[in-house]
């Protein structure tokens, strides 16, 4: 499979499998995605450690098997600061060199007086924590000095590259409406290097978002996070989940459209155009929400004239 890009840098977020069969499309959705050159792939983390190792499963397959840069959702809810360290080392033993930072939301069942228990509180704390963490692992690199035996060259280590999330509307829990840009820039203080948005609807949500976060000092690449919504049924979930306003012309869509083609077309379209607005605005590439899929997002990425070939040759 080959495919050919543009200049502008796009990455997908996948989650891992829950069964063995869906482990094996997984494989093959990584392939195809990997085929067309993202800066990165992520991989999510259950919050509570609920999927932790199947998280590094496919972290290590997507290092293992292809050239792209696999990077780690982690979180903190819940956790202490020595099972966060072990976690941390765990993923850095399997090569993986960069993370997603994030507070995580809560499990099902689980209740805010139970993730307090844990103490690492919020996404800026577990940023130092992984710079920390890789500190100590490797203070520094030692090359031979050729010629000189015994001898050796000190070099600063390689740091980690640490992600954080951020929310163009604001996060629906936030206490008051700049609490959000206020935690970006404590998690930029802290060593955050990125941050990755939350999904939005509207190209304005996310430039307004990233000249307020500018204006308040936020000087981190801000990456816009693009879902395509394919159906009803999935728009409503999202919605619930993310407490985002209802997109008036993509929710009618889809009602109307009768057909899952249609439905899935209108999505593509809508993301489509939304990646094209958000870019010719100045933003720094996109990341796609891939929803384990790789057709829908590789075709927003081809209708948005970011992929400007794909051409499959292997499947
Ligand atoms: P922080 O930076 O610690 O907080 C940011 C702001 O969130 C706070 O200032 C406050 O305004 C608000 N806030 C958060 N929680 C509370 C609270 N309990 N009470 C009051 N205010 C609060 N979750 C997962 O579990 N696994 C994942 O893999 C995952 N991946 C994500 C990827 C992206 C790109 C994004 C945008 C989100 C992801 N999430 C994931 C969801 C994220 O964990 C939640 O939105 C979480 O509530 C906030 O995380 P944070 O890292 O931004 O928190």
């Amino acid at each position: 499979m080959s495919c050919t890009t543009s200049s502008v840098p796009f990455s997908f977020e996948l989650y891992p499998p829950r069964t063995e069969q869906s482990r094996e499309a997984l494989e093959t959705t990584i392939q195809a995605l990997a085929a067309a050159g993202p800066r990165f792939i992520s991989v999510t983390y259950g919050a509570g450690g609920s999927v932790g190792g199947r998280s590094l499963e496919v972290l290590k397959y997507i290092r293992q098997h292809t050239a792209v840069e696999p990077l780690a959702h982690l979180t903190c809810v819940g956790n202490t600061y020595s099972g966060a360290a072990t976690l941390i080392r765990e993923f850095l033993d399997a090569d993986i060199r960069s993370f997603l930072a994030l507070r995580g939301d809560l499990p099902a069942g689980m209740t805010e007086a139970d993730a307090f228990e844990g103490d690492l509180e919020s996404a800026a704390q577990l940023v130092q924590l992984i710079d920390r963490v890789q500190a100590e692992r490797a203070p520094y690199v030692e090359t031979d000095l050729p010629g000189l035996p015994g001898a050796a060259r000190v070099d600063p280590r390689q740091r980690v590259d640490i992600a954080v999330a951020a929310f163009p509307n604001g996060h629906p829990r936030s206490r008051f409406p700049r609490e959000h840009i206020d935690a970006l820039l404590a998690k930029q203080a802290a060593g955050a290097t990125l941050a990755i948005t939350q999904l939005f609807f509207h190209p304005e949500d996310y430039l307004g978002f990233v000249s307020r976060a500018r204006d308040a000092g936020v000087t981190i690449p801000i990456l816009p996070g693009i879902m395509p919504i394919t159906s009803p049924q999935r728009l409503r979930r999202v919605l619930e989940l993310t407490g985002e306003d209802i997109p008036g012309e993509l929710t009618v869509g889809l009602e109307i459209e009768p057909t899952p083609e249609g439905q899935r077309e209108l999505g593509v379209a809508y993301a489509a155009k939304l990646a094209r607005a958000v870019v010719d605005g100045g933003a720094p590439g996109v990341h796609l929400y891939a929803f384990n899929n790789h057709d829908t997002v590789l075709a927003v990425l081809r209708e948005a004239g970011i992929l400007t070939s794909h051409k499959e040759t292997a499947r």
